[in-house]
């Protein structure tokens, strides 16, 4: 009975997300706190455990987010070897290092462009002197630090970009692989300030939070435009893409979506044309972008703890990132 109780109280939402998000009254979520984990957002933007010294209003909304329950009971030792390798602030450094030369030669490099909370880098990887006659890729990587396979798609992605001239006579590539390296140190989605990144993407950068702040800032000052926007990013159970419907913002816009899906779809067997319609939240990524730079920006969605059991290998999720470019390749990606 309170089994059903609960599944009523979270049933707004799939559970096929890379978050159980939702809007509920004080009494909603004292109630479902004492059952669940929850993460209330407070007036500083941060996702706080819920207790029940925090008094809320009657008669308001607010908004909490819930974990996948797996996630409350597994720990993270002993990850690697019941999980394909979990991608680390330390693979980033030395895929990036390991790829060093190879940039130099196509006219690319690698840098940080700042710090995170807890003083890592901000990696930035881009033609050390942009074009303006390419079309330009905007690519960002682990706004939730706990999605890290997000990561081994982008290295597939990278790997052939770099091999393809044809392909970089049209296309640039502007890549921000890391953007909350503490959370994907310590295992989280949020950064070391207990927010969510893909949550405070504000039209005013000044008014954006922490790692987010510091990578619109560069982005404004230096490409300060893109033709497509693909923030990677790991889901609890499938393969997908966000997107928004049809009314968001055209009939056409929609219809460029559903063909980058398509043919992705046909690429990618994992991904295989799933997607999923949410208009999400104004200061996520995805909607920041679609709505201040008019361009095609898709959330890309892959199961962020894949089992060991052979179903899918490191080589199938670079794979999968190939299977973007190609994509890319094909579709004319900034008709609107
Ligand atoms: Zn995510």
């Amino acid at each position: 009975m309170l089994k059903y109780f609960i599944i009523a109280l979270l049933s707004f939402q799939s559970f096929s997300d890379c978050i159980h998000e939702f809007q509920k009254t004080a009494e909603e979520i004292q109630t479902l706190a004492k059952y669940q984990n929850v993460l209330f957002l407070n007036e500083d933007n941060q996702f706080i455990n819920f207790h029940s010294g925090i008094s809320l209003e009657k008669n308001r909304d607010y908004t909490i987010q819930v974990s996948h329950p797996k996630r409350l009971t597994e720990s993270n030792k002993g990850y690697n070897d019941r999980y394909l390798e979990y991608y680390s602030y330390a693979h980033i450094q030395k895929f990036l290092s390991n790829q060093s030369s190879s940039l130099n030669n196509i006219g690319y490099s690698y840098k940080s462009i700042g710090k995170s909370v807890q003083g890592r880098n901000l990696y930035y990887v881009a033609p050390k002197k942009l074009s303006n006659k390419k079309k330009t890729i905007l690519m960002f990587g682990r706004h939730h630090g706990d999605e890290g396979t997000a990561n081994w798609i982008i290295e597939g992605f990278v790997r052939k970009f770099i091999k393809d001239a044809n392909f970089r006579e049209k296309y640039q590539l502007v890549l921000y692989p890391m953007v909350n390296p503490d959370g994907a140190e310590n295992h989280s989605r949020y950064n070391a300030r207990r927010r969510d990144l893909n949550r405070v993407w504000h039209s005013n950068p000044e008014k954006s939070y922490d790692e987010v702040k510091v990578i619109q800032k560069h982005f404004l000052s230096q490409a300060g435009k893109a033709d497509i926007m693909l923030d990677m990013h790991g889901s609890f159970t499938e393969d997908f893409i966000y997107r928004v419907d049809r009314n968001f913002l055209s009939s056409d816009y929609y219809n460029m979506q559903q063909s980058f899906i398509d043919t992705l779809g046909a690429l990618d067997p994992y991904q295989n044309g799933n997607f999923q319609i949410s208009n999400g939240h104004k200061k996520m990524a995805r909607i920041y972008f679609l709505k201040n730079f008019n361009i095609n920006s898709l959330t890309h969605e892959t199961p962020r703890d894949i089992r060991r059991n052979g179903s899918r290998s490191i080589e199938d999720l670079n794979q999968q990132g190939i299977a973007l470019l190609e994509t890319i390749n094909k579709e004319v990606v900034v008709k609107k």
